[in-house]
């Protein structure tokens, strides 16, 4: 029996698993480990909660857990309860799906101020992340803005925009629900240090901005270049600048606004001890297409800014780490140590990319160490030992299926859970 531990319980580590689970046909146990109790990473505390049917493929994750090969072994966080190389000492090869949590900075002065806000912190909150619980983003001013051109950027401000009744179906969590729904902001500005060709956005998500309740999504014409232009564009971003010129004829008939400014590179963030507005430059693109200021510049006035400018992944001592993801070959960091997902390539693609990147994984490491090899790790059952010599508490899969229904079980009407934002909520339903 070979022993693979998986780091980390969203997609990469859920298609991970599922591929070493075919690949090995019953010859394997794979442990997916996660530093919570309740696992899915970025489904359960990165995915818009208004985007339930994106969240649903975590069924397909609990048909993986459920799996005879398959264990999550959850409260243990890895680099501190126990190292790489105790794991690489337990397990015939560790994977590291541990995604990429953190934002990546501006670095531009009054960044630090108050008011100012990564995505990941930002998302965390309204998502029920336990780490950004309390942190209580600033909504009482009319003016927000919002940096950069990516899908996370629109998912920041469709949540800022929409209405109570428009969350009615997801699992927002409900300290947010209720900060949002008091909110006083009126307009979010959404800057792009680049053009309307440049964007990150898809089409989907770029389109539910035209059917707000309460808002309207608002373009300067004069930010497009001619609209032959968009011919050579490759279909879906051809898509999305279409929708983005529409903009341009709808009605403004709705009190709030979500404003795109193009060409518009933040440079510093001032106020008088908190966020008040984000100077930003003009900017024209150069011959490689890049963002190059013009030095004329102005301001945005805003007391919230969300910065949406991509993240990076959690380093983990004695691993190697360079721009912000593991320095790896095709998935391969060492001896019988992988990266998948965004810990491998950064934060890149949908859920979905992380299957292929997953399955390749997988492959590799099994063509490297065929099932029912001489090698005989403990695995879990050495791993646990270990735990509890050191006074940690794994949970397991019927654990987190008892917060589940607990969560579930305390819901608003019409949402499928009112998640516990607290670790000590979580154990306090286990009974710990
Ligand atoms: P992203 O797609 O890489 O977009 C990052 C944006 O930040 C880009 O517009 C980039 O502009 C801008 N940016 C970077 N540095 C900047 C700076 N210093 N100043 C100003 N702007 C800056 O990242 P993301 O939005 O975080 O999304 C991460 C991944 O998750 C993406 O693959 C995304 O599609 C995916 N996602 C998907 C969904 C969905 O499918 N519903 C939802 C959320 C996220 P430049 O292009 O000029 O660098």
């Amino acid at each position: 029996m070979r022993h693979f531990a998986i780091v980390g319980s969203g997609p990469a580590g859920f298609y991970t698993a599922e591929a070493l689970e075919k690949a090995y046909g019953g010859e394997a146990r794979i442990d997916i480990l996660d530093r919570f109790p309740v696992p899915y990473g970025l489904i359960r505390f990165g995915v818009a909660p208004d985007h339930q049917s994106l969240k649903a493929v975590s069924k397909r994750y609990d048909k993986v857990a459920e799996s005879t090969g398959v264990d999550f072994i959850g409260n243990v966080t890895v680099g501190r309860d126990v190292s790489i190389a105790e794991l690489l000492d337990l397990y015939d090869a560790v994977i590291l799906a541990t995604g990429a949590p953190h934002d990546r900075k501006l670095g531009i002065p009054g960044e630090d101020l108050p008011g100012v806000v990564g995505s990941a912190e930002f998302v965390g909150w309204y998502n029920g992340h336990p780490e950004f619980a309390d942190l209580d983003p600033f909504l009482n001013g009319p003016h927000a803005a919002v940096v950069g051109n990516g899908n996370v950027a629109l998912d920041c401000a469709r949540i800022l925009s929409k209405t109570r009744h428009e969350f009615e179906g997801s699992d927002i969590v409900g300290h947010a629900l209720d900060a949002l729904d008091s909110s006083a902001i009126r307009t979010v500005t959404i800057l792009g240090r680049r053009g309307p060709h440049q964007i990150a956005m898809t089409p989907k998500e770029l389109g539910e901005l035209g059917h707000l309740e309460a808002a309207v999504p608002v373009v300067e014409p004069g930010d497009f270049p001619p609209v032959e232009a968009d011919d050579p564009l490759e279909p879906g971003l051809r898509k999305s600048v279409t929708l983005l010129r529409g903009f341009a004829a709808l009605p403004q008939d709705k009190p709030k606004r979500i404003v795109f400014d193009f060409f518009a590179k933040p440079v510093a963030i001032e106020g008088d001890g908190k966020a008040e507005r984000i100077i930003v430059e003009k900017t024209m693109l150069d011959d490689k297409g890049a963002a190059r200021g013009t030095g004329e510049t102005y301001d945005v006035p805003a007391s919230l800014i969300v910065t949406a400018i991509g993240y990076s992944t959690s380093p983990i001592p004695d691993v190697p780490f360079e721009g912000g993801k593991f320095v790896n070959q095709n998935g391969r960091i060492a001896d019988r140590l992988y990266a998948v997902g965004w810990a491998r390539r950064g934060p890149s693609g949908t859920i979905g990319t992380n299957r292929p990147d997953g399955y390749e994984v997988a492959d590799q490491v099994a063509a490297g160490m065929p099932g029912g090899g001489s090698a005989e790790r403990p695995g879990a059952e050495g791993l646990k030992r270990l735990l509890c010599e050191r006074g940690v508490m794994p949970t397991d899969y019927d654990d987190w299926r008892k917060i589940e229904e607990s969560e579930a079980g305390r819901a608003r009407p019409g949402s499928p859970r009112e998640k516990f934002v607290r670790p000590s909520d979580w154990f306090s339903v286990l009974g710990r």
